[in-house]
């Protein structure tokens, strides 16, 4: 019960895939809403697309932001930005994930208060389960578009700061899937630990979902080797925990809802 979704039940994690859909369309209804396509946001906006379109979990997504592409030159042309005229109410009433979505409620990213939780769950699961759906080749490509996307389009303010640093401290291209898997993993756990010390004295922590180092023993026993007792740090094997974020973020998600 401490630990709630994080760790006691991990079939929970095939709901999550409602939730993927829901923060995929909120995502863009944001970007809609806020005018957020620019003529330099433009180009990181088409990189995402195609991301989407290729792998995102959930068939309904792939299919209206490949629709989207389709259709992004039109509603977005180049000298867009020169003529003055923004009036895209068009644009305003899609539905990136097909008309019922979003839903308006949340699943396995439900917090335990209204404003805990939610959109940035959901994106981060998103985000995982693209990681483990590409093949080597697009593992740069794929960096680059999250990296990207976060930095343009996160409504947070401080998340795409932080985020954008740890992009940047990246020094190599990445060449294997599991490496850019792995990166986005320990990144996540960046945050974690340190929200993990912010939220003590923050009120915006969701007392029911405390922020841990993730995945958890109970979650996956194998990916723990011990505790480096210098630094205080957990060792992992990393082939374990590339092994599990596959199971959980691609077998689990995709498991009850093969055909959206
Ligand atoms: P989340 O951290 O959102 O995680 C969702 C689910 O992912 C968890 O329930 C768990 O099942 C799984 N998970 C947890 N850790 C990992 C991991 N390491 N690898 C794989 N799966 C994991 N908030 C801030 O206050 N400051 C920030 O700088 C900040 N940066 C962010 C950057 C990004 C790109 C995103 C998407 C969000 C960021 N947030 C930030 C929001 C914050 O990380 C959480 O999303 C939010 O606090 C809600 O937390 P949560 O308990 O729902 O779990």
């Amino acid at each position: 019960e401490l630990l709630s979704s994080n760790v006691s039940d991990p079939g929970q994690i095939a709901r999550a895939i409602y939730d993927v859909e829901e923060a995929t369309s909120i995502a863009f209804d944001i970007i809609f809403e806020h005018k957020m396509i620019k003529a330099e946001t433009r180009a990181s906006l088409i990189k995402f697309l195609q991301l989407l379109a290729a792998h995102h979990p959930s068939r309904r997504c792939r299919k209206g932001t490949a629709e989207f592409l389709v259709s992004f030159d039109d509603l977005y042309p180049t000298d867009f930005w020169a003529t003055g005229k923004h009036d895209k109410s068009s644009v305003k009433n899609l539905k990136i994930c097909g008309k019922d979505v979003p839903r308006g409620y949340w699943m396995f990213c439900r917090g335990s208060k209204n404003e805990t939780r939610g959109f940035s769950c959901g994106l981060w699961v998103l985000l995982h389960s693209l990681s483990v759906r590409i093949e080597d080749g697009e593992s740069q490509f794929t960096f680059n578009a999250i990296c990207d996307f976060v930095h343009n389009f996160f409504i947070c303010e401080e998340c795409r700061q932080h985020f954008y640093d740890m992009c940047s401290s990246v020094s190599s291209p990445f060449k294997k899937a599991r490496d850019f898997a792995l990166w986005l993993w320990s990144s996540h756990n960046k945050v974690n630990v340190r929200l993990m010390k912010e939220e003590v004295s923050l009120d915006t922590a969701d007392p029911k979902f405390p922020k841990i180092i993730w995945p958890p023993k109970q979650l996956c026993s194998s990916c723990h080797l011990g505790l480096d007792q210098k630094n205080n740090k957990i060792e992992w094997n990393q082939d374990e925990v590339f092994k599990f974020l596959t199971e959980y973020y691609s077998t689990t998600l995709a498991s009850l809802y093969k055909d959206s």
